[in-house]
């Protein structure tokens, strides 16, 4: 019984840095990584289709034009705009659901504004493997 307690004692004190089994095993490289603040979830390592950059925060990045690959909320913005003649006082602003839309603000304050046109950016009701897997890992 002594020892039972002893062992506990010794595994709580280590806990940050083991796994707990119940963890996917056999991932490829996670374990020579550094030890930098690792996040609580374990995400699929995912590259911006745009910017060829990491995407490190998958849970705001969208889905790609080309094939629904995931790329940076930022990139995409980017890209909308460069395809959007915008008059003074538009801007893009992002309305859910994978959609844009090009926004005019009525005064300075940005509290009120009409939506000029709407441009889809995902293709509407599309699951994305990349979203399901961390939606899955949040339990969503
Ligand atoms: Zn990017």
């Amino acid at each position: 019984m002594a020892d039972g307690n002893r062992d506990t004692r010794r595994r709580f004190g280590r806990r940050s840095r083991s796994r707990p089994a119940s963890v996917r095993q056999g991932e490829p490289g996670t374990d020579d990584s550094p030890d930098r603040q690792q996040p609580l979830v374990a995400m699929p390592e995912m590259t911006c289709s745009i910017c060829g950059k990491q995407i490190f925060d998958l849970s705001s990045a969208l889905a790609g034009k080309d094939g629904g690959s995931p790329v940076h909320f930022d990139c995409a913005l980017a890209q909308i705009a460069e395809g959007e003649h915008l008059e003074a006082g538009e801007k893009i602003a992002y309305i859910g659901r994978g959609a844009f839309a090009v926004v005019e603000y009525r005064d300075k304050s940005m509290t009120a504004f009409t939506v000029k046109r709407r441009i889809q950016w995902e293709k509407e009701g599309e699951k994305y493997d990349w979203r399901k897997s961390i939606q899955q890992r949040f339990g969503l």
